[in-house]
């Protein structure tokens, strides 16, 4: 490889942060626009770049282990030495993905523990609250839509009634949060709309703020939008109510958690 060339692709991850000094950049500009290897190194940089800041969104709240990097490097010169008579920017490009799907593969194991992923949550509440779409499983009755998601989950799912805090249930959805597969249950209070999210097993909220509200231990988040998320582990499993009323969440949350908990 020629110097210049070196030089460009070592300095790709900085280059498209910005951060050069104004001459250098204009010197690694110039020289991409000319040169067909750095321009597609610099586009593999930024494809690159984009999923380490997917991945850096997807599991913010997780730290990776120092043993993470070793081990990735590890993998990668293993994957490596098959694949000597590649091209050497195919290879560079299958390693890079390699090291994204590595990364993230040990991040989702990490991620598998028993961590909730309360931010995911607050995520898929915020997208069904801007459709406020029907559940799927339709039911006011708290004892058939358990039984509906406890057969859907493989997991024994307890019936939660809200009338003692004035919240009608309106029926069960089975869905997918941040890898996670959960039962949610959708009620509605006056104009509160509040959603019980179930994870069987995902009992850590490392993330949340502890609160305790009325007497109860509980972890509690929100976001921008003001939508409130209150989340508690019970039996080894882990719950969340969230709604777009603060008042009705919290009350929700406390006559939710005492169903759970039973001694
Ligand atoms: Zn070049």
């Amino acid at each position: 490889m020629e110097d210049r060339c070196k030089t460009v692709q070592e300095n790709l991850a900085v280059w498209q942060e910005e951060e050069l000094p104004l001459e250098i950049r204009q010197q690694c500009d110039e020289h991409i626009a000319q040169c067909s290897r750095c321009r597609h190194a610099a586009e593999v940089q930024r494809e690159v770049s984009k999923a380490l800041r997917r991945l850096r969104q997807l599991h913010s709240g997780i730290t990776p282990p120092p043993s993470l990097w070793r081990n990735v490097s590890k993998e990668l010169k293993r994957r490596e030495s098959h694949k000597q008579r590649m091209v050497q920017w195919q290879a560079a490009f299958a390693s890079i993905l390699a090291a994204c799907l590595i990364i993230g593969g040990v991040w989702a194991k990490l991620n598998h523990s028993s961590a909730f992923p309360a931010e995911q949550t607050l995520q898929n509440y915020r997208q069904w609250y801007n459709s406020q779409s029907e559940p799927v499983y339709e039911s006011r009755d708290p004892a058939a839509a358990a039984k509906w998601l406890s057969d859907h989950l493989h997991a024994s799912v307890l019936p939660i009634d809200l009338s003692l805090s004035q919240a009608k249930l309106n029926g069960a959805d089975v869905v997918q949060v941040g890898g996670v597969k959960m039962g949610r249950l959708l009620y509605l209070s006056g104009t509160a709309h509040l959603a019980i999210y179930v994870s069987p097993a995902h009992t850590e909220f490392r993330s949340l703020n502890k609160v305790t509200a009325d007497g109860n231990k509980m972890r509690e988040t929100s976001d921008k939008n003001h939508f409130t998320l209150f989340a508690w582990a019970a039996n080894g499993d882990g719950y969340a109510v969230v709604s777009n009323a603060y008042n009705e969440c919290e009350t929700a949350a406390v006559d939710a958690e005492r169903q759970t908990n039973l001694p």
